[in-house]
């Protein structure tokens, strides 16, 4: 498939989240990232159990149910739902080796994820090796700080760094990305507040997404 004029890239591309809700900030992001990098497709991947988080508001299946709606006839996405059915918490290491066990080393494969998320990627399990199984494609989002504010992390992104989209379908793995996608300012905890103070969400989330929250009384 061709997107504006990007050749395909034959990228494998994951996206792991809370998705606690699923929002605009994920989807028009990586909508943007599949256009800049010429992806088919993007694996949506809810987390169990996040780390150094609170508990979800909402349940595994609820996440899950939302994400679902959210994807509905849209043939950009698919989802992944392994790490929920493990029912215990998973690293992104030990999901993205399952992936190359079942797919082999040869296939480019990426893993999505925000700049903040880049920022505390030293606390990631053998966050080092993370670059052995893919590529880091990172969204921008606004307010986080460019360089890095953690030295080690800023040098590994130095040395990995690189500009060009076509070095990534070129090798497996081993490149960071920081994407031009655009910055935009919506949050799943500013979506769980907005709803806890009944205030509107509508310019935040897929309509789909909201009656689901509706109807389950979520984020109350
Ligand atoms: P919370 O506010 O509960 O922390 P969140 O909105 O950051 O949630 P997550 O499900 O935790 O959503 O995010 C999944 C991934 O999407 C993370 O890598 C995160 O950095 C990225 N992400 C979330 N929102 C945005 C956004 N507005 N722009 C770019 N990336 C985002």
């Amino acid at each position: 498939m061709v997107h504006n004029m990007t050749i395909a890239s034959g990228i494998q591309a994951f996206f792991g989240g809370t998705f606690d809700p699923i929002h605009y900030g994920h989807l028009r992001a990586v909508e943007a990232l599949a256009v800049e990098l010429g992806l088919d497709h993007i694996t949506l991947l809810p987390n169990y159990l996040p780390l150094h988080r609170p508990k979800s508001a909402a349940n595994d299946q609820q996440r899950r149910k939302m994400v679902e709606l959210a994807i509905i006839g849209n043939p950009l996405f698919k989802i992944d739902d392994r790490e929920l059915q493990r029912a215990s918490p998973s690293y992104t290491i030990d999901t993205l080796e399952a992936v190359r066990t079942e797919g082999g080393m040869i296939m480019p494969l990426a893993f999505i994820l925000g700049q903040d998320s880049l920022l505390t990627l030293n606390k990631w399990q053998r966050w080092q090796s993370l670059l052995d199984y893919c590529h880091l494609l990172v969204l921008a989002r606004p307010g986080y700080p460019d360089p890095l504010n953690t030295p080690d992390l800023q040098q590994w992104l130095e040395c990995h760094r690189v500009t060009t989209a076509d070095l990534l379908s070129q090798q497996a793995n081993g490149y960071i990305y920081l994407a031009n996608t655009p910055e935009l300012e919506i949050s799943a905890t500013e979506i769980r507040q907005r709803y806890r103070q009944g205030l509107s969400c509508d310019h935040f989330l897929p309509h789909s997404v909201h009656r689901y929250i509706k109807l389950q009384g979520l984020y109350l």
